[in-house]
């Protein structure tokens, strides 16, 4: 949910346009952070979701609160991302079970909303990131600028008079979690040839056991994860006209209404097909690049679309049933699930040469036989 965030930050950010760039930063610059779910948690809460929900039904005539792309977004995304996984993936992810369990879970991030003032503080900025038209962090922090961790980001934008949650942390929400996702996969490679090189009948227990406990905890965090890339899809996720143009420069009179909810829930719940959604999700693709680079390009890309998505309502293609409204939100969410597939593939790839246990060895010497995994090495205290 993105509309939902706090009135103001818009005037903000237009004060903060005034300065072009933040301090030098040299870290790796990966992601910048969603926003609108996270406006919630600043204590207006469940205020906030009722002063929505009576908005959108006064507007739209609909009633009920949206959530994010809505339940029916977030579950297309998460399960097609699953399904479209190569085989080179291990099988327990693949499964047909799995699927539908990571695509349930892809709406838990919009489910816990609410859970409470702490939790929901921290954790609803998660959801976006305040990208102004030039592609920079609430118009001060680039893209390619952001630090490599949440607290340099923070430290940066508050020398801006800003704040990660004000501004959003979508970026780090999708890199943390994809660097968790990677070390869940390096681990399930050590349980796996551990159970294999096992000298006793214990020790090869003791691996397998571990290898299905991993199995758990990767599909679990799989599916909570992937809902931060369906987000970063979502072209009002990323802009600081997250729901309706705001106080900004307007010349081609883009509406100011809040449109957020009805286009990424009840627009896409009753217009869209998940077939047409996952008709244009290809095979994977390898970037060459860091997870922080193909995080960036998944939210320039959306952001692309914040123009075209008011100038496309404007003329009135976000009606009910209107076949171009249809083709932009079902790109849109095929974007989503197509980034999604192809992190958990990079995570994969990646988790080859990753550390695991202590002292860390790296799982390309375990695999290889350089390095014999036993329980010591994932269970010494
Ligand atoms: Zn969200």
């Amino acid at each position: 949910m993105h509309w939902v965030r706090p009135q103001g930050a818009g005037l903000r950010v237009s004060s903060a346009l005034a300065h072009s760039q933040g301090a030098p930063f040299t870290g790796i610059g990966a992601h910048a952070a969603p926003k609108h779910d996270g406006r919630m948690g600043t204590g207006r809460g469940m205020r906030a979701i009722l002063w929505v929900a009576a908005a959108a039904a006064a507007v739209m005539g609909s009633v009920g609160p949206c959530w994010a792309w809505g339940a029916t977004g977030h579950e297309w995304v998460s399960g097609i991302a699953i399904e479209k996984l190569p085989d080179s993936l291990p099988a327990f992810v693949r499964t047909p079970e799995a699927a539908a369990e990571i695509a349930v879970m892809g709406r838990e991030l919009d489910r816990s909303k609410g859970a409470g003032k702490t939790h929901d503080a921290e954790r609803d900025p998660g959801h976006y990131v305040d990208l102004a038209d030039d592609g920079s962090v609430e118009g001060v922090l680039p893209l390619d600028q952001l630090p490599e961790t949440r607290e340099a980001y923070d430290t940066a934008l508050r020398a801006k008079g800003l704040t990660q949650y004000k501004a959003g942390y979508l970026p780090y929400a999708i890199v943390d979690g994809w660097q968790q996702l990677r070390k869940d996969f390096a681990y399930w490679r050590a349980a796996v040839k551990g159970a294999e090189t096992a000298r006793t009948t214990e020790e090869r227990a003791w691996f397998e056991k571990d290898r299905a406990l991993r199995e758990k905890l990767t599909l679990r965090d799989i599916g909570i994860w992937s809902h931060y890339g369906a987000d970063a899809s979502q072209p009002l996720h990323v802009s600081v006209h997250y729901n309706g143009w705001g106080q900004y420069p307007n010349p081609n009179g883009y509406t100011t209404r809040k449109i957020h909810a009805y286009i990424e829930g009840e627009f896409v719940r009753r217009n869209l097909a998940r077939a047409g959604v996952a008709d244009l999700v290809g095979s994977y693709q390898p970037c060459g690049c860091s997870i922080e680079e193909r995080t960036r390009v998944l939210l320039r890309a959306s952001l692309a679309e914040v123009e075209p998505l008011y100038a496309l309502e404007k003329e009135g293609g976000f009606k009910f049933g209107d076949p171009r409204g249809i083709v932009f939100a079902t790109a849109r969410l095929a974007a989503g699930a197509t980034a999604v597939r192809d992190m958990i593939v990079q995570a994969w790839l990646e988790s080859a040469d990753t550390p695991v246990g202590y002292p860390m060895v790296n799982v390309r010497d375990i695999e290889s036989g350089k390095v014999r995994a036993t329980r010591e090495l994932f269970g010494a205290d």
